[in-house]
């Protein structure tokens, strides 16, 4: 492969983290996605698409010894992945184009949220290392917030912003469903490769979907071919084989749903006897409407006590903007998973007043202290409360909320009897993982066994 510049730091580096990271217009330009949940990036990726943005998902993981070489290896396993993906692609491109490489081209997206983790920082580090290379300084990096909610208003002009936020979401949605229908159908299917083989080929007939009718909201158009797509699959379950205990992944976002990073948990699993349900990525999106809402009703109280009238109103008109947003997340959720339940029994996915309630009455966690703990948590206990016969929490090595989920989730999963297993994954081979998640499997099988016959299970 053919080498780069790579330049000494720039002496003045924070200015870079003001005019290289900023959530900018990519009209015009190709953006850069680095693949988390496979059906949801390239979905997104068709998203942007469909409103005259050339996107592309990169190639993941090919590049993750990039991606290490440049950090100092404290960092969170996701960001060195991510990194690697963005300088083997870029790396790919120049060598592809030469001479007429032009990172002006170019946008790399990389989300981000606000609070106490990490995440926040992985575009400022990136763009420092990028910084670094010559050939790459000029690939700006544009990024959506937590902090308003994904506001997709200073990516994209405003006539399309609107539409595109609808559009993605229920794209989300739908790679949810797509998600749940390959882990419901995969374990029992008549032929081994079978449901693969036919969800590729569902994937490339969807992105063309949403590239040719997302523009227009043409959301009927999606629904049918979801529906066709669902009840096709669901023909491929064989239905002599038995159930199977049915496991919920909790935990960080991107490890559980890159299936690279996470060395394919749920294929492991499900080759142990396990019928697996990992946490939606519609679930997060969700969450950061719902956390905004309790946001302004704080912010709202405050505003009345110190009587600032003008605040008070502003935050009103924020507000309604926001319940619009819940009702309307709600609205296409349950149109899309209803599309696949009259065909196939997929896990429904449970709200997040549910998953608060959980947590409060027993006092456990609480949104106000945010991030993923709260999610992971209550997810969790929402999976048990369903039947689930067992929890698998999967993070990166050392993330710090789902440091937290483990010190709450394993005691309590403890007492309740119910199988549980931390999955932490930093890239390295651990050589007793799968003699451990063969173990968890067992149990599992044992805590459905038990669960019928109305024994308690006894670890
Ligand atoms: S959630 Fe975990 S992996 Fe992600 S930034 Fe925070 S600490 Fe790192």
């Amino acid at each position: 492969m053919e080498s780069v510049t790579l330049s000494p730091a720039p002496p003045s580096s924070f200015h870079r983290l003001d005019v290289g990271v900023k959530p900018s217009d990519v009209s015009g330009k190709t953006l850069l996605i680095p693949e988390m949940a496979p059906f949801g990036s390239h979905l997104i990726a068709a998203c942007f698409r469909a409103m005259g943005t050339d996107a592309v998902v990169m190639e993941t993981y090919k590049g993750v010894n990039l991606g290490r070489e440049f950090t100092s290896g404290k960092e969170c396993f996701p960001c060195q992945v991510t990194l690697g993906d963005i300088l083997h692609h870029l790396r790919k491109e120049k060598e592809r184009l030469g001479p007429a490489f032009s990172p002006e081209q170019y946008v790399y997206f990389l989300p981000e949220a606000d609070g106490p983790c990490r995440f926040g920082m992985y575009n400022k580090l990136q763009r420092l290392i990028l910084d670094r290379f010559e050939e790459f300084k000029e690939v700006p990096i544009v990024y959506l917030s937590t902090e308003d909610a994904y506001s997709t208003g200073s990516i994209m002009p405003p006539e399309r912003a609107s539409a595109f936020r609808r559009l993605s979401y229920v794209a989300i949605i739908i790679a949810d469903v797509l998600d749940r229908t390959v882990w419901r159908v995969r374990p029992y299917e008549w032929r081994p490769g079978m449901t693969d083989e036919f969800m590729k080929k569902a994937l490339e007939a969807m992105v063309s979907m949403i590239e040719t009718v997302g523009a227009d909201l043409n959301f009927k158009k999606m629904y049918r071919m979801l529906e066709d797509i669902v009840a096709t699959a669901a023909s491929f379950i064989d239905p002599h084989q038995p159930r199977r205990p049915r496991i919920g992944i909790v935990g960080e976002i991107y490890l559980r749903s890159h299936p690279d990073s996470n060395q394919n948990i749920v294929r492991q699993l499900e080759r142990f006897g396990a019928e697996v349900v990992d946490a939606s990525i519609g679930e997060w999106i969700n969450f950061i409407t719902f956390v905004q809402a309790r946001k302004l009703q704080r912010q709202w109280k405050l505003a009345q006590k110190i009587r600032d009238h003008k605040a008070m109103r502003q935050i009103s008109r924020q507000w309604l903007a926001n319940r619009i947003e819940i009702l309307y997340q709600s609205r296409r959720q349950n149109q899309v998973y209803r599309c696949a339940l009259k065909h196939l029994d997929i896990e429904a996915d449970h709200t997040i007043r549910s998953i608060e309630r959980r947590l409060d009455r027993n006092r456990l966690y609480s949104f106000d202290i945010g991030t993923e703990a709260a999610l992971s948590i209550g997810g969790a206990l929402e999976y048990v409360h369903h039947g689930f016969d067992g929890i698998v929490n999967v993070f990166p090595f050392t993330c710090m909320p789902s440091t937290i989920c483990t010190a709450v989730l394993k005691p309590l999963l403890h007492k309740m009897k119910v199988p549980y297993i931390d999955a932490p994954y930093d890239g390295g081979i651990q050589p007793n993982r799968e003699v451990a998640l063969r173990t968890f499997a067992y149990q599992a099988r044992q805590h459905l066994a038990s669960r019928k016959t109305g024994q308690t299970l006894r670890h």
